[in-house]
């Protein structure tokens, strides 16, 4: 198993935002974790790639405890996301966004590259070059050297996968990235995430777009109210009892409330 979350709890204060969660990745698949909003889905991306620690439980990534260990060791381990909220540098350009996932893996100490030693120079080259084909395999190439501050929200998250696929990821974390994005863009984003796992990069991925996590998922994981309620294929998981009242019975809460 790629990960493995086991018998994880997580408390703020009083709120229990997941309960007992166990579940495992295979390498290869993209899992879907879904569930009505404040189901515990971010609290666990937000677990699983070190924002915060567990209150009880294991994460196992690649056979090794990771719960206790901070952000940086976890990406330096092959796990990367992307944010609910975007968080992309404003102030830089689009290849700069992208060369500061790269940096994880630089061996030049941040001394030589102050003094801009000739390996330094050589590194910044490459980086730049392997930042634009990270660029062109989301489609921004043509946008590299705008201010990320200027770009409309569907390229905005198109920049976030790509930061996040500079790091070279085994496991990457995608956390509602087709929100806010027109049918179109929400096909050509489900079009990237299957040419991620063709690259055989494992994708873990929170979605409200039903028909998104049905059609690309392998398998998907339900919470509801911070526990695991459902596992299983898309088709095992459209037909099970527990997951439609929680969804629908959510949904049509959220729809009276619109008054619809
Ligand atoms: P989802 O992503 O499924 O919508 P979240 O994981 O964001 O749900 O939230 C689950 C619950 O935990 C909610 O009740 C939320 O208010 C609470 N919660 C999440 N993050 C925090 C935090 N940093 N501090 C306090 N409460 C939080
Ligand atoms: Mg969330």
């Amino acid at each position: 198993m790629l990960l493995e979350v086991r018998n994880v709890t997580k408390k703020f204060g009083g709120v229990v935002a997941n309960k007992d969660v166990s579940f495992s990745i295979e390498q290869g698949q993209i899992v879907g974790l879904i569930g009505p909003n404040g189901a515990g889905k971010s609290t666990m991306f937000n677990m699983v790639s070190a924002v915060f620690p567990p209150t009880i439980g294991e994460i196992v990534f690649e056979g090794k405890n990771i719960e206790k260990l901070p952000n940086y060791e976890v990406s330096r381990l092959g796990i990367a996301r992307t944010f609910q909220n975007i968080k992309i540098f404003k102030n830089m350009t689009v290849i700069e966004n992208v060369m500061v996932g790269l940096h994880i893996h630089t061996r030049s100490s941040m001394l030589s590259a102050a003094f801009f030693s000739p390996r330094a120079r050589k590194e910044e080259q490459i980086l730049y070059e392997t930042a634009m084909e990270y660029l062109k395999f989301v489609g921004l190439e043509g946008l590299y050297d705008q201010m990320s501050s200027s770009l409309p929200l569907g390229a905005l998250r198109l920049l976030e996968l790509a930061r996040a696929l500079a790091t070279k990821p085994k496991l990457l974390l995608l956390d509602e990235i087709a929100a806010g994005l027109n049918h179109k863009e929400t096909k050509e984003m489900a079009r990237l995430i299957q040419q991620i796992k063709e690259k055989g990069i494992t994708v873990f991925i929170v979605e409200h777009d039903m028909d998104l996590v049905m059609r690309i998922c392998d398998k998907i994981i339900v919470l509801d109210q911070g526990s695991k309620i459902a596992e299983g294929t898309p088709k095992e998981i459209q037909n099970n009892e527990d997951v439609i009242s929680a969804y629908l019975g959510a949904d049509i809460e959220e729809k009276a409330g619109e008054g619809a």
